[in-house]
């Protein structure tokens, strides 16, 4: 069946922002970026976020980085993918924002096997929708939800046996 390419940007999207650390400014995953000029809130996808204040001069890390749910929009991505068969991700309504969960690679020196989730607000994982996505995902390949100081590895049995025993994380879904 012929796959039709799919377009996405970031759009209002600035869960990134909120959860992620950036080196070249100071701030960890769990700060406060002092640029972002409102706050996601923790409530839920209806709150907003207005934009960076330093967006011409934002770090090479904010410029560069891609969540998997834009990544895999990438037309080599998606190239890989058709000739691998592989099926698509995420959709639309997955994008961070509206989910609540930022996919993104490991980072560097972690087992590049691994993939990370975090959490936009608090339990948002504990969610129908949100646990049905981290299922969906985790049905292929392997992930670490990480939330505060805690560690919660996904994936297929086989993967998860491997990466558990490198990592010592503790195991929650077997598929
Ligand atoms: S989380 Fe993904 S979609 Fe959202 S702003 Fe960051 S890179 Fe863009
Ligand atoms: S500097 Fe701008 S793009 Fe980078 S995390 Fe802060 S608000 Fe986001």
């Amino acid at each position: 069946m012929k796959r039709i390419p799919i377009r996405r940007s970031c759009g209002p999207c600035e869960a990134c922002c909120a959860v992620l650390s950036v080196d070249e400014i100071g701030k960890s995953a769990e700060a406060t970026c002092p640029h972002q000029l409102s706050l996601l809130e923790t409530s839920g996808p209806q709150d907003r976020t207005s934009g960076c204040s330093v967006y011409a001069t934002r770090p090479l890390g904010c410029r560069t980085f891609q969540c998997l749910w834009l990544a895999e929009a990438d037309p080599k991505l998606q190239k890989y993918a058709r000739h691998r068969k592989a099926p698509r991700l995420f959709g639309p309504s997955d994008r961070p924002d509206l989910s609540g969960l930022v996919f993104h690679a490991p980072a560097v020196g972690a087992p590049a096997m691994v993939s990370v989730v975090r959490e936009v607000w608090p339990g948002v994982s504990e969610t129908e929708a949100g646990r049905g996505l981290i299922e969906r995902y985790s049905a292929r390949r392997v992930v670490v939800l990480i939330c505060g100081d805690r560690r919660t590895l996904f994936g297929p049995s086989e993967e998860l046996e491997k990466v558990t025993e490198l990592l010592g994380l503790s195991k929650r879904k077997e598929g």
